[in-house]
């Protein structure tokens, strides 16, 4: 089973990646050699009460004007809401609520997935900041009152998180299969060869329940056994030369990296071997 994924959005500078490093400490990174990417690490690792799971910073790539605004919060919430078991939206205590705030609250709200809102910046302990109650209009009821700083109202956050993760599984019936992942870029074959495999076992085909978030996994059983193959080609989007869905694609890649016994990479023969290829 994948680990579960909390996604943090919100907008720039309310500490976003100041929780994110404070809840991952320093461990994992992955960090994006594209000039104008910021180089803030997107995808980490956390433990809480011995649970394991992921986190993923939406804001990797910051709005240059105040228009952009919208568009930049509506996709970290589109990354949230396809990728994540929980999102925990940040807002800032000292600017209040703004109006990007309460459209990004209202798509996060409609999508069904458990949010939570940590009103950071709360560096005081001691009785509640009377500037909190008004990001309550944002409709998520679930509030936290966060320092990123001295990390205050984390543990909270993540009891929080904690609640909404599926049950662990027992991986006793799980590890009979094979957890094949086929990484690469996009439009190298990628499905096509799982496709074909399908196809020349003459096998079984089936999306494995618990897995909604890879509704491309692939299971094929044949005499020499139960195989997974976890396809990463999810990622059909028209703009592939936008960065904020390469971060994206990466996200995926890593979590089906992490889920497999066996990676294989797929390269374009007609492309040769691309930087990118030597990044995954
Ligand atoms: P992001 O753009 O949302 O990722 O925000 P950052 O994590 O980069 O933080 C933006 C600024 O807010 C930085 O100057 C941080 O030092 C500051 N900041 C972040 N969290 C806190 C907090 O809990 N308390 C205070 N006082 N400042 C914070
Ligand atoms: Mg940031």
């Amino acid at each position: 089973m994948a680990k579960p994924l909390v996604a943090i959005v919100g907008r720039p500078n309310v500490g976003k990646s100041m929780l994110f490093n404070k809840l991952t400490g320093q461990r994992t990174s992955i960090v994006e050699d594209t000039p104008g990417v910021t180089r803030d690490r997107i995808y980490g690792e956390c433990e809480w009460c011995s649970r394991h799971f992921s986190l993923v910073d939406t804001g990797g790539i910051e709005p240059n004007t105040e228009n952009d605004m919208l568009k930049f919060m509506r996709r970290q919430a589109e990354i949230g809401i396809e990728l994540a078991d929980c999102i925990v939206m940040v807002v800032d205590v000292r600017t209040g609520v703004t109006a990007a705030d309460q459209d990004v609250a209202t798509m996060l709200r409609k999508s069904g997935k458990p949010i939570a809102l940590a009103v950071n910046k709360c560096d005081s302990i001691g009785l509640v900041n009377p500037d909190v109650y008004e990001f309550y209009s944002l409709g998520i009821g679930d509030l936290f009152e966060t320092s990123a700083v001295h990390g205050h109202g984390t543990g909270d956050l993540l009891d929080w998180c904690l609640e909404q993760f599926p049950e662990e599984e027992e991986e006793d019936e799980e590890d009979e299969v094979i957890k094949v992942a086929i990484v690469g870029k996009p439009n190298v074959g990628k499905s096509s060869l799982v496709n074909a495999l399908c196809g020349e076992e003459r096998t079984i085909v089936s999306s494995i329940a618990g897995t909604t978030r890879d509704s491309t996994d692939t299971l094929i059983e044949n005499e020499n056994g139960s195989f997974l193959f976890i396809d990463t080609a999810g990622l059909r989007r028209k703009s592939r030369v936008d960065e904020r869905i390469e971060k994206y694609s990466v996200i995926r890649a890593k979590m089906a990296i992490e889920r497999a016994d066996v990676c294989v990479i797929m390269i374009d023969a007609l492309e040769g071997f691309t930087e990118q290829d030597s990044k995954v």
